[in-house]
């Protein structure tokens, strides 16, 4: 069966690759977002080692005894991290309150300090630092095989923090672009914005509108249909699409391409004297040389951005050569 999006499911990846015993609730989510949900205190006072959790400050106050955070059965906390952790069944609607403001509050401080998104990048390029070639490889292959699974995935009934299937759709593409790249980057994006998915559920709408180089969210959006379905089949097989060009501007050695400067980013047909029949051509606005070919052409930003690779040249003239037979 496949597995919903949940912090648990995805953090279970994890464990099973570095073989791990499932660790508990606090330091499962301690884990991959530090310092963020529960504040570490260090106590003397061999009797006051249980969890407490601090409604003004959205905060859970836990004391580590033997390695690990402990909770000495507090049922609340319990209640609390079973929710964020995506596990819980019981109808306690006080704590799935408290679960959802702590929702919104990491949503907002995510979104609201590039900092913070950055230190949750780094903190996840540490734990694969760790890791050896064997274990990165399995691990990336559970997270690609466990996103792809969430193309599908259908949701309970009685769904916990329901998802708007925007934002769902959003985090599921965008996981499943960065782990198409095939790189350590992408590894370490995807399985961020996984957690953050699982983790904040809805909230983590907020953050998919950040655009951080340090942390990039793809927005490519340009699919063949707006499903979800759709959109990743066409990344992953973009040799079962028959391209089709539906432009005039066919007198034009690039039809349909807009140019833009390697250096400022100008938009380099609008500068005078421009011509795309050019071998290149130095922007007027900053000097920067710009070689105008096929190589130099794709699809979108994000796929020039994030070594995607330009577009695939053989597709690109057989569409425009049928357009201009037309
Ligand atoms: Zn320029």
């Amino acid at each position: 069966m496949e597995k919903e999006l949940r912090y648990g499911y995805v953090d279970d990846l994890y464990e099973t690759v570095m073989g791990r015993k499932k660790p508990a609730a606090l330091d499962r989510l301690e884990e991959w977002f530090p310092g963020m949900i529960v504040t570490e205190e260090t106590s003397d006072d061999k009797t006051r080692t249980a969890a407490r959790y601090d409604d003004r400050e959205d905060r859970i106050h836990a004391v580590r005894v033997n390695g690990k955070l402990y909770t000495s059965d507090n049922d609340r906390i319990a209640q609390i991290t079973g929710r964020l952790i995506g596990t819980a069944s019981s109808n306690k609607e006080k704590e799935r309150r408290t679960a959802e403001r702590i929702q919104k509050r990491l949503a907002a401080e995510i979104a609201e300090d590039s900092s913070t998104a950055a230190g949750l990048l780094d903190n996840v390029y540490a734990h694969l630092t760790e890791m050896n070639n064997e274990q990165i490889q399995r691990f990336y292959e559970a997270v690609f095989g466990y996103a792809l699974g969430l193309i599908t995935v259908e949701e309970g009934e009685s769904t916990l923090f329901p998802m708007d299937e925007e934002v769902y759709s959003r985090i599921v593409y965008n996981a499943v672009y960065q782990l198409h790249t095939g790189t350590g980057g992408g590894l370490a994006n995807a399985w961020l914005w996984l957690l953050c998915g699982g983790l904040l559920r809805s909230e983590a709408g907020r953050i998919t509108r950040i655009y951080d180089s340090a942390w990039t969210p793809l927005f490519r959006e340009e699919g063949i249909t707006r499903s979800l379905a759709d959109k990743v089949d066409y990344l992953l097989h973009p040799e079962d699409y028959e391209p089709y060009y539906w432009g005039d501007d066919t007198g034009k050695r690039f039809p349909g391409i807009a140019w833009y400067c390697d250096g400022c980013g100008a938009h380099l047909d609008e500068q005078k004297g421009f011509d795309d029949r050019l071998p290149e051509w130095k922007c007027t606005a900053c000097g920067t040389v710009n070689t105008i070919d096929i190589t130099h052409i794709y699809e979108n930003e994000q796929d020039y951005r994030s070594g995607a690779g330009p577009v695939n040249a053989r597709q690109y003239y057989a569409a425009v050569d049928k357009r201009r037979k037309e």
